[in-house]
């Protein structure tokens, strides 16, 4: 087995998905792979900012809401259409300029717009599982 199969149980472990022997085989893993070891103390470093920053409470500051609304409003204005990708980058690089980077534990940061540009492509993941499982459904003979 290589790190790759680990490497997708780490999220689960996290999550507490992983069945009794799966944890036992990941974590016997774990005691003998640092590469895999510093994934899990990564991800879970993620996750733990995370879980802070749902807890806080952000104050935002002066012309934030405006400067988000007119990101969104340039996106919609007719006749100057723009690549969905793009308008995400420049509403990310707006969200960054503003709020800053969040502060981890050990004294390191990470940019605000990292943390809800992996929760955006978790929704799109997700979403996009969604559609595959219902399609499959439909496609199914009675
Ligand atoms: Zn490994």
């Amino acid at each position: 087995m290589d790190c790759s199969y680990f490497r997708e149980r780490i999220n689960l472990y996290i999550d507490g998905e992983l069945g009794y022997l799966e944890v036992a085989e990941l974590q016997q893993h774990l005691s003998f792979c640092p590469d895999c070891a510093a994934e899990l103390a990564q991800v879970g470093e993620v996750r733990g900012a995370l879980a802070a920053w749902g807890r806080l409470e952000l104050a935002t500051p002066p012309g934030f809401a405006e400067r988000v609304m007119a990101a969104v409003e340039l996106e919609r204005a007719p006749g100057s259409p723009r690549a969905f990708g793009q308008a995400v980058n420049d509403t990310l690089q707006t969200l960054d300029d503003t709020l800053g980077r969040i502060p981890l534990p050990g004294g390191r940061t990470i940019p605000v717009k990292n943390v809800i540009g992996w929760g955006l492509a978790a929704g799109a993941v997700a979403v996009g599982f969604g559609r595959r499982r219902r399609r499959t459904r439909e496609l199914k003979p009675l």
